[in-house]
């Protein structure tokens, strides 16, 4: 969904740092719509799901000996086992959406290593772009407003504030 204007699917496919997560940054994994679920089960019906802060989350997969947790939707040679169903935080990634003073804001995860790379003008415009579609992704799924987490650089706030959600 993201333009390769911005990142290329090489860039992607050659990095997947955003389907591997530190044991304490679980709060990024991805929301899992009841549709995903339904995906993920016949993909490969041993995978597992939590719930917190009423957000349905992926149950990770970690080796012992290792901080690091893997999705386990995450095929290591071939990328997202989901494909095009992947879930849609990750379909606009590194892009987030987040509550911050009350109102809906596009924020830009710091941990994409290609992105950092990039001019702002561009990630600015691309998140222009899509900013539309996320709200009106965030309106059909309200869980996927996460709380303003420090770090996220915010590129835009939603305006003006809707009557409806005053
Ligand atoms: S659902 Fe797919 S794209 Fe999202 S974190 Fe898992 S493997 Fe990565």
């Amino acid at each position: 969904m993201i333009s390769e204007s911005l990142l290329t699917r090489g860039e992607c496919a050659a990095c997947r740092e955003c389907c591997v997560f530190e044991s304490y940054d679980l709060y990024d994994t991805p929301t899992v719509t009841d549709e995903v679920m339904e995906r993920a089960r016949t993909i490969d019906p041993a995978v597992r799901f939590a719930e917190t802060e009423g957000r349905r989350l992926f149950m990770m997969k970690g080796g012992a000996d290792s901080e690091l947790r893997f999705c386990p939707m995450l095929d290591h040679e071939r990328g997202c086992r989901l494909g095009e169903h992947k879930p849609f935080e990750c379909a606009v990634f590194p892009f987030r959406l987040m509550e911050l003073d009350g109102r809906r804001a596009v924020t830009v995860s710091p941990v994409c290593p290609a992105v950092r790379e990039k001019p702002f003008g561009a990630l600015l415009g691309e998140a222009k772009r899509l900013a539309p579609l996320i709200f009106d992704e965030a309106d059909r799924y309200p869980q996927l407003l996460r709380k303003y987490a420090p770090g996220y650089p915010v590129l835009l706030i939603e305006d003006p504030i809707r009557s409806d959600r005053l």
